[in-house]
C-alpha cells in the first residue's frame, strides 16, 4: 500500500487529474479527500449517497441501471460463509445491529460455519439504544435469543458502536486473548449491520494514518462487494502478537504472519429486513441519528398504533387499557382501528404533507410499494402472576419491525388476556420476542 502511495505521488499532476478525476473536481472536495483515493462508485456512495455502476466497479461488467446493480451485489446465499467450515484457526467476529434483533442476525450460524472457530458477538449501533441500559441484561438476553436462532458456539458477546469507536479498545483487548489461532479474522454479518464501519473504527483506533485504508461505509444495504481483505499487519498488535511463534514483522518475507489478514464479507441479505422495500431518503428517514427516546401510551382495545406508512399494531381485543412503548426513530400515532384502516386503503392518504411515512414521494412510488398486510393474526399476551411477582416487572414482550423499531406491550392486568393483529409491508420483518427479565 505503501509503495503504491509512493509511487502515486511521483506521479506527474496532469495524470493524476486524468486518473482520480473526483479529487481534482474542486478545491473543497480535493482537501477533503486529498488523503484517500476512492474509485467512482465509492465517492458517490460516500459524498453523494448514490450506488452508481463505474467502470471500476468489479461487478460492473454488465451494463445495468444503479438499482440492478444493488440487486446483483447483494448476496442472497449465505452457503458461501461455509468455507469457514474448513478453517480450524481463525477467529470469526459475528456483528448484528442491537437495534434490529433478531432481523439482523444470520440464523443456523452454526450449522452454516461449524463450531471449529471461536465465534465472537457483537452487537453494534449501542449510541443508538436508550440511555441507562443494563449491558449484562442484554449481553443474557442477546445470549438466549441467539441460541433460539441457531447460534450456540458464542466465545464472547460485545456490546459497542462502530461509528462512535466506543468499547472497540475492549473488543480488540479480547480478540487478542484468544490463544491458538494462526488464521485470518472474519467478519460477518447482514446487510447494513455496521461492519464496513466497523473496520473504519479498528482503523481510526489503532492505525496511523488509518482513514487513508477506509472501506466505504454507507446506509445503501450492498456496499461490500466482495471479500475484503486488510493484512493484519497495520494492525501491529492489536489482534495479539507472536501467536504460535509467528510474529506480525513485516521484514520477514516467509512468516505466515504476514499473509493473515481481517476479512470484512458481503453481506447476508435477510430479505425480512424491511429497508429492503425502502428507497435512499426512506431509508435515511427511518434511521436513528441519535439515541431513541421511548414514547409511553396508553393504550385502549380498538385502537391502533402506526409506524408510519410501515406498521401497525391493532388492539383487537382485551377489558382494559394497556401500556405500549414504542422504540424508534420514526414518529408513531395512535388512531381507532377503523380509521387506521381507511388510511391504508386510501392512497391520497400517503400524500406529501401526510404522516403515513415512509414511503415518500409521488403516488406512483406509492402504487409501487407493498401492500401493509396483517403479518399476525391474534397475537395474545397473557399476564401471568408468576411473571409479574419474580420480576416486579409489567413488560412482557415486545414486537419489532425490522430496521425501523419495537414497541413493549405491557400493563396487562393480571390474569387478562389482550389480543392484537400486527402489519408489515407484504408481511414481513415482524418479530416478536420477550423482553429481558
Ligand atoms: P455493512 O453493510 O454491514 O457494511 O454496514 P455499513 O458499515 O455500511 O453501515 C450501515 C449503516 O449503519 C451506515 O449508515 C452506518 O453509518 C451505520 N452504522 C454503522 N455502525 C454504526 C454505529 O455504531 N452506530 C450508528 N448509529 N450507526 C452505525
Amino acid at each position: 500500500k505503501q509503495e503504491i502511495d509512493d509511487a502515486i505521488n511521483k506521479l506527474p499532476e496532469d495524470i493524476k487529474r486524468l486518473m482520480y478525476p473526483f479529487e481534482y473536481s474542486s478545491t473543497s472536495t480535493r482537501k477533503k479527500t486529498e488523503e484517500r483515493i476512492f474509485c467512482q462508485r465509492c465517492y458517490n456512495l460516500k459524498y453523494h449517497n448514490k450506488l452508481t455502476t463505474t467502470s471500476s466497479s468489479p461487478s460492473s461488467s454488465s451494463s445495468s441501471s444503479s438499482s440492478s446493480l444493488w440487486q446483483e451485489t447483494l448476496t442472497m446465499d449465505k452457503s458461501f460463509l461455509n468455507f469457514l467450515q474448513k478453517k480450524k484457526n481463525s477467529i470469526i467476529l459475528t456483528i448484528i445491529d442491537i437495534i434490529d434483533f433478531p432481523g439482523s442476525l444470520i440464523k443456523n450460524l452454526d450449522n452454516l460455519i461449524g463450531k471449529n472457530n471461536p465465534n465472537i458477538l457483537i452487537a453494534n449501533k449501542i449510541d443508538l439504544l436508550p440511555k441507562n441500559f443494563d449491558e449484562n441484561m442484554i449481553k443474557i438476553w442477546l445470549k438466549n435469543h441467539c441460541s433460539e436462532n441457531g447460534l450456540r458456539n458464542i466465545h464472547d458477546i460485545f456490546l459497542c458502536s462502530a461509528k462512535k469507536n466506543w468499547l472497540i479498545k475492549d473488543l480488540c483487548n479480547e480478540i487478542s486473548k484468544i490463544k491458538n489461532y494462526n488464521d485470518n479474522i472474519y467478519l460477518i454479518g447482514n446487510t447494513n449491520v455496521g461492519k464496513s464501519e466497523l473496520i473504519n473504527s479498528f482503523l481510526r483506533t489503532y492505525v496511523h494514518n488509518g482513514r487513508k485504508y477506509e472501506v466505504t461505509s454507507s446506509h445503501i444495504p450492498g456496499t461490500t462487494i466482495n471479500m475484503l481483505g486488510l493484512p493484519l499487519n497495520i494492525f501491529g498488535d492489536t489482534f495479539g502478537k507472536n501467536i504460535k511463534g509467528i510474529s506480525f514483522n513485516n521484514n520477514n518475507n516467509n512468516n505466515q504472519g504476514d499473509r493473515r489478514f481481517l476479512f470484512d464479507t458481503p453481506g447476508i441479505v435477510n430479505e425480512n429486513q424491511l429497508f429492503h422495500f425502502l428507497d435512499q431518503e426512506e431509508i435515511k428517514m427511518i434511521t436513528p441519528q441519535r439515541n431513541i427516546r421511548p414514547f409511553t401510551y396508553i393504550f385502549k382495545p380498538g385502537k391502533s398504533l402506526l409506524f408510519g406508512g410501515l406498521g401497525r399494531i391493532d388492539y383487537k381485543m382485551g377489558k382494559n387499557p394497556i401500556r405500549i412503548t414504542v422504540f424508534s426513530g420514526l414518529d408513531s400515532h395512535i388512531t381507532s382501528i377503523e380509521k387506521a384502516d381507511e388510511f391504508y386503503k386510501q392512497l391520497s392518504f400517503y400524500e406529501e404533507d401526510h404522516f403515513l411515512k415512509p414511503p415518500i414521494g409521488s403516488i406512483e412510488r406509492l402504487k409501487k410499494f407493498p401492500e401493509i398486510i396483517k403479518s399476525i393474526k391474534n397475537l395474545k399476551v397473557v399476564s401471568n402472576e408468576k411473571l409479574y411477582m419474580n420480576t416486579k416487572k409489567i413488560s412482557i414482550l415486545d414486537v419489532v419491525w425490522s430496521g425501523v423499531g419495537w414497541c413493549s406491550i405491557g400493563g396487562v392486568k393480571i390474569g387478562e388476556t389482550a389480543i392484537f393483529d400486527i402489519w408489515s409491508p407484504d408481511g414481513k420483518g415482524v418479530y416478536v420476542r420477550n423482553v429481558p427479565l
